[in-house]
């Protein structure tokens, strides 16, 4: 089919250029339409030069009067032409008078449009950007301009993307009927996103625009929705339908009730796993929200029917800690937990490693250890996922596939807004717990300089005396890891002299055992203020800590700033968070200590986030997994396209559920698309599956 036909098969595409052509449009003819103007020209036609104005395109017809090449080498080559009542002057730099001679032969007429200037009382067009035969082609209209690279004028791209255009062949429609009825057909959607008239024409809006975004939209949840169901056909057959007994238990141990948040997530993954098809679910709670409860009330679930369960965390502090708050629940519901990190090497590991192999261990909490090649499951039925974010696919994957396609639960407190969700979690299905355990008290956030670090400590002294735990944490980024360890050092030397034996500080480079040592003291020992680096960051749970000061808090993204101010106001004392930044603070950086002031809402601050920084790099994670889109840029226009994702992903599902094999006529024009888009992969999985 013409449009996956290679770029090269288009006029104009020599191999010479071949190269910068594949980089600027794509290698496809397909990729080549897709390639959008962003603004356009008008040439006007005028009779004469003389109706024109100095520095206007216009297409006027004159005469080949007279060559005059270069006096010495390095003068321009000029063409003068008539156009019945003016003379103007063509003028080329490094002209080459034969091909100049051909193109325009003396006493001949064409038709020439450029930019007109005015030079040294002359009218002159420093190469024309057209030189036609009069009456070949229509040169009046406005011309399309295109995102260029250097080594490619806009009249290359126009004519490459002109000759894809004069080749269109006519495509069945994928859309459904009421979509059909207010777009245009995909043909002439391509001809006038091709062929804008006003500036109009460019908007994000038009329904030609809209089409081919949604196109592209619907390709990519349609294609990752039968991956899902592709797996999910596979994994027929695993019901974890239990008699919930010691889910039960845990609740009734607990000196609390759940949130209604927590309990509707709980409902939803009751649901799923209880289905014979896997679960996929992610589950979006801000920080504080209560996510590590529900997670053990799912793997009570999975035990309960007679599998085990893995908990997947990021670092060993929280596992730990994990592991830690998890025990006493467990044990009072009869469930063997053990604790797997990359410290337990050795003998430890290997009876670990054996006890899962005999499901002796019921629930297995751990590190990127979990995943090794060599750990075995008897019979894993619900993989967790915590602070997803932080993990690649390939992870995931690592761990699903020790079971026999267990149900994978993710959670994430790291907000995204819905249109990057869609991107990246199209597949998934999505559980929200907004609200937070009753009780908690506010954190009042503080804004100060460094310069009133005194002020800081004073406060810190008082605060001390009423029993209070501090978290203080220094930025510490890769590149200049070194001294930014070195602060961290200084701060807690200067904390240390002030409040002998009560600081302590962990950092990255510590050894594992020191890390815990430190983190045990200031949990329940003597140790009341913490110094650290961000491995806080993630998930830790001290109640009693009800003050976080940040240091440089100008150098950390907003969702590392949520996220480590979530680490107070888990208790019923009132919090406080202070915010110290250096003096030179751009605006971007004022700007966003401002919203973390006004707002404690995840996901407001993941909006403001995506607005201050643009998709590519939001909340401190690089989301380097984030398919690019052609043409529904949501950098750019968040709420258009964020609207039409989320149509495409509801329209996607819809699709899988009606015609997983993609073989009603429908579904076959839905093949075509996704091929076009580059998916054929799914297409291919679909008939498969
Ligand atoms: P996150 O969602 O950030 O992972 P955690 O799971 O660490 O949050 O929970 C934060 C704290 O809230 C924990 O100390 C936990 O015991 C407590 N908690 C969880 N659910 C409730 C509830 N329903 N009522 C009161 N406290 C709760
Ligand atoms: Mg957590």
């Amino acid at each position: 089919m013409f449009l996956r036909n290679p770029i090269t098969s288009l006029q104009g595409v020599g191999s010479k250029r071949r190269p910068l052509f594949e980089r600027l449009l794509g290698v496809r003819v397909m990729d080549a339409l897709m390639h959008l103007p962003c603004d356009l020209i008008h040439r006007r036609f005028v009779e004469s030069v003389t109706q024109a104005r100095a520095g206007e395109v216009v297409t006027v017809i004159g005469e080949v009067i007279s060559h005059t090449p270069p006096a010495y080498p390095r003068k321009v080559y000029a063409v003068t032409c008539f156009d019945g009542r003016c003379f103007f002057d063509l003028v080329f730099f490094h002209g080459k008078a034969s091909y100049l001679q051909t193109l325009l032969p003396l006493h001949t007429k064409r038709l020439i449009s450029g930019k007109l200037e005015r030079f040294q009382d002359r009218w002159k067009i420093p190469h024309p950007d057209h030189i036609e035969i009069p009456g070949e082609r229509q040169l009046r209209g406005p011309e399309p301009v295109y995102p260029l690279t250097t080594g490619i004028t806009n009249k290359c791209v126009t004519r490459v993307i002109q000759s894809a255009l004069s080749r269109l062949p006519p495509l069945p429609e994928w859309l459904d009927e009421e979509k059909a009825q207010k777009w245009p057909r995909w043909n002439e959607a391509v001809q006038q996103v091709h062929a804008p008239q006003t500036q109009q024409d460019l908007d994000p809006q038009t329904p030609a625009r809209l089409r081919l975004a949604y196109d592209e939209l619907l390709a990519h949840q349609l294609s990752l929705n039968l991956t899902r169901r592709r797996q999910q056909v596979k994994a027929q057959g695993a019901s974890l339908r239990s008699v919930d007994r010691r889910k039960a238990q845990i609740l009734q141990s607990l000196p609390f009730s759940l949130t209604p948040g927590q309990e509707s997530a709980l409902a939803d993954i009751a649901r799923d796993m209880a289905s014979p098809q896997q679960m996929l679910r992610l589950i979006q709670g801000d920080v504080g929200s209560g996510k590590t409860l529900v997670a053990l009330l799912a793997m009570a679930q999975a035990v309960d029917a007679g599998f085990q369960a893995a908990l997947l965390v990021p670092t060993d502090i929280l596992a730990r800690q994990h592991a830690a708050k998890l025990a006493p629940l467990c044990a009072a519901s009869d469930m063997r937990l053990a604790l797997l990190t990359g410290r337990d090497q050795g003998k430890k590991r290997a009876q670990i490693l054996e006890a899962l192999k005999d499901q002796q261990i019921d629930i297995i909490v751990g590190t990127h250890a979990i995943i090794q090649e060599d750990v075995h499951f008897a019979k894993l039925g619900l993989a967790v996922v915590d602070e997803q974010h932080r993990f690649g696919v390939n992870q995931r994957l690592a761990l699903t596939g020790k079971g026999n396609n267990p149900d994978v639960l993710a959670m994430t407190a790291t907000p995204i807004p819905r249109t990057l969700m869609l991107a990246h979690y199209g597949d998934m299905d999505v559980s929200f717990i907004r609200d937070k355990p009753a009780g908690r008290q506010p954190i009042e956030t503080k804004v100060l300089p460094l310069s009133r670090l005194d002020e800081v400590v004073a406060g810190i002294e008082r605060a001390l005396k009423t029993g209070a735990k501090i978290y203080w944490v220094c930025p510490l980024i890769e590149e200049s890891e070194a001294m930014d360890l070195a602060a961290a050092v200084e701060r807690w030397a200067a904390l240390s002299q002030k409040f002998p034996g009560k600081a302590g500080l962990v950092h990255g480079k510590l050894k594992a055992d020191e890390k815990d040592a430190i983190m045990g003291q200031f949990i329940n020992g003597p140790v009341d203020i913490l110094i650290a680096t961000t491995v806080i960051e993630v998930g830790v749970d001290v109640p009693t800590a009800s003050i976080m000061i940040i240091e440089h808090a100008e150098r950390f993204g907003l969702a590392q700033l949520h996220q480590l101010r979530g680490r107070i106001g888990r208790g019923n004392q009132a919090s406080i968070c202070l915010l110290l930044y250096s003096p030179a603070l751009t605006a971007v950086g004022r700007k966003r200590l401002e919203i973390m002031r006004q707002t404690h809402d995840g996901f407001l601050i993941a909006e403001e986030d995506l607005k201050l920084r643009g998709s590519g790099e939001l909340l401190g994670t690089k989301q380097s997994g984030l398919p690019r889109f052609r043409i529904a840029d949501f950098t750019s226009h968040p709420d258009v396209y964020g609207e039409l994702f989320a149509m495409a992903n509801k329209d996607a599902r819809r699709i899988c559920q009606e015609d997983p094999t993609l073989s009603t006529p429908r579904g076959q024009a839905l093949q075509l698309l996704l091929s076009l888009h580059g998916r054929a992969d799914a297409a291919k999985y679909s008939r498969s599956g």
